[in-house]
């Protein structure tokens, strides 16, 4: 017998009757026509930061990879199972998105674990170990300076890894050769899950600011 969780099945029941009764025309045309959206969000698994809740988007307008810490690996065409890449790589050469917006977000997880890397392994395969020894060499920085409290170190590496991130997309070649003919930005921004500001990367200084209200 078919099973899902009691909750999930009245989400789902209430979207079809609702959200999917008024947005039916879009769905339809989605199918028909298939998807064209113009930006990429990465952002990390975390379900508190979904990018479709805090962008406001509908069906159709956000391809979303997510992974923990929303970190890009830089290029590395070596055979391996690369899922943030080839995601990158369908909505880059595939769907010509416009914009690609990495998104970090207070607290994460990842990033405490990245923070904290003599902690014993969730599991042999220590996944999330090995994933967020990509940001090792900032960890090593960060957490040299004994003046540097815990949530200082928190908040700082998750805005570096969005820096991180940005800075590893530049080294796919597509990536690279779109942004130089100008079809392509690349964007960074950080989500304070408590207040539901977004703090948005200023390309120039690196810094994150909140925008003006428009
Ligand atoms: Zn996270």
């Amino acid at each position: 017998m078919a099973n899902l969780p009691e909750r999930l099945l009245s989400g789902h029941r209430d979207f079809i009757t609702g959200r999917y009764v008024t947005e039916r025309d879009r769905f339809r045309s989605l199918a028909r026509e298939g998807q064209s959206p113009d930006t990429m969000v990465i952002a990390c698994c975390d379900s508190r930061s979904a990018p479709e809740v805090i962008f406001d988007a509908g069906p159709g307008e956000l391809f979303v990879v997510r992974n923990i810490a929303n970190l890009v690996p830089p290029y590395q065409p070596d055979g391996e199972f690369h899922g943030t890449s080839a995601a990158l790589e369908f909505a880059v050469q595939n769907l010509k998105v416009q914009n690609i917006v990495v998104m970090g977000h207070g607290r994460c997880g990842g990033i405490r674990a990245a923070l904290d890397p003599a902690a014993p392994p969730l599991s042999p395969g220590d996944f999330v170990g090995r994933w967020m020894s990509l940001v090792a060499p900032i960890v090593q920085t960060l957490c040299g300076n004994a003046l540097v409290t815990g949530s200082e170190r928190q908040t700082a590496l998750e805005r570096i890894c969005i820096r991180c991130s940005i800075a590893n997309l530049r080294t796919f070649p597509c990536v690279q050769e779109l942004e130089r003919q100008g079809t392509l930005s690349l964007h960074g921004a950080w989500f304070d899950i408590s207040s539901g500001d977004l703090w948005v990367l200023d390309p120039q200084t690196g810094d994150f600011e909140r925008p003006e209200s428009g």
